[in-house]
């Protein structure tokens, strides 16, 4: 495809786009589209030892320092965690990000997840892509795109046993700057996700499940995502990044 994209990855948690699509805006950003990476919340509870305002504000940082890795745009707004609800005002919020953007492809979370901040953001994202493009919404700030965007849910940690993938995507190329990308959330890293979940190496659950999708789409990594695949967003064209051929390793 000739065309150039432009993509919104539209995410809850300043990490949750390192951890689940990285490698695809990568692959977006290389072949030269456009990708912006829409952040809901500050991430004032990712940690057991700084305050609310200290943790946001290192938080903060280390999200525009992963865009910087992935070569996106990013909006990152100020929600605290756990609380997007689903809203008039919220939903609005979304329909003047699409049209701000004016993308071609959402990225966004699951439906089914183990917090409803990545739950809510999911579904206004969803919910606002079709009306992004009509007139007359009271309350909104920008004016009507042209198209409906196709949306796309990323694989995220809470999702991946119950939403089966329908796209693969090869990151193999890109998966050491993927990496790189979530190496720059530092404060995740040993703190919180540790004390939290139990986990000590993020990177080990980002390689194991980017090797168990390769496995299953025949490559050493991939990303997976589901297309909503409801009336009118869907497109007779793929617009994920398409498998590279004869990738090394
Ligand atoms: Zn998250």
């Amino acid at each position: 495809m000739s065309k150039k994209l432009t993509v919104l990855a539209a995410a809850t948690h300043p990490d949750d786009v390192e951890v689940d699509c990285a490698g695809t805006l990568i692959r977006y950003v290389k072949e030269g589209h456009k990708v912006y990476i829409a952040i809901a919340c500050t991430g004032n509870v990712g940690s057991k030892i700084h305050t609310g305002p200290e943790i946001e504000a290192i938080r903060a940082i280390e999200a525009q320092k992963g865009a910087d890795v992935i070569g996106a745009e990013l909006i990152h707004w100020d929600f605290k965690d756990a609380e997007v609800w689903l809203n008039d005002t919220t939903w609005k919020r979304y329909v003047d990000l699409i049209r701000m953007t004016n993308p071609d492809v959402i990225i966004t979370m699951e439906r089914d997840e183990y917090v409803h901040d990545h739950t809510n953001v999911g579904e206004l994202a969803y919910r606002a892509a079709i009306w992004a493009s009509t007139a007359n919404i009271p309350g909104t700030e920008y004016p009507p795109i042209d198209h409906i965007p196709t949306v796309f849910r990323m694989e995220t940690t809470g999702t991946y046993r119950n939403a089966p993938p329908d796209y693969y995507v090869d990151i193999t190329n890109e998966f050491e700057q993927k990496l790189e990308a979530f190496k720059q959330h530092a404060s995740q890293h040993g703190d919180f996700l540790e004390k939290q979940f139990g986990v000590k190496d993020w990177n080990e659950y980002i390689s194991v499940v980017n090797k168990l999708r390769g496995f299953q789409c025949g490559c050493k990594y991939a990303e997976a995502f589901r297309m909503v695949n409801t009336w009118p967003n869907q497109k007779a064209y793929r617009l994920l990044p398409p498998v590279q051929y004869g990738t090394e390793d």
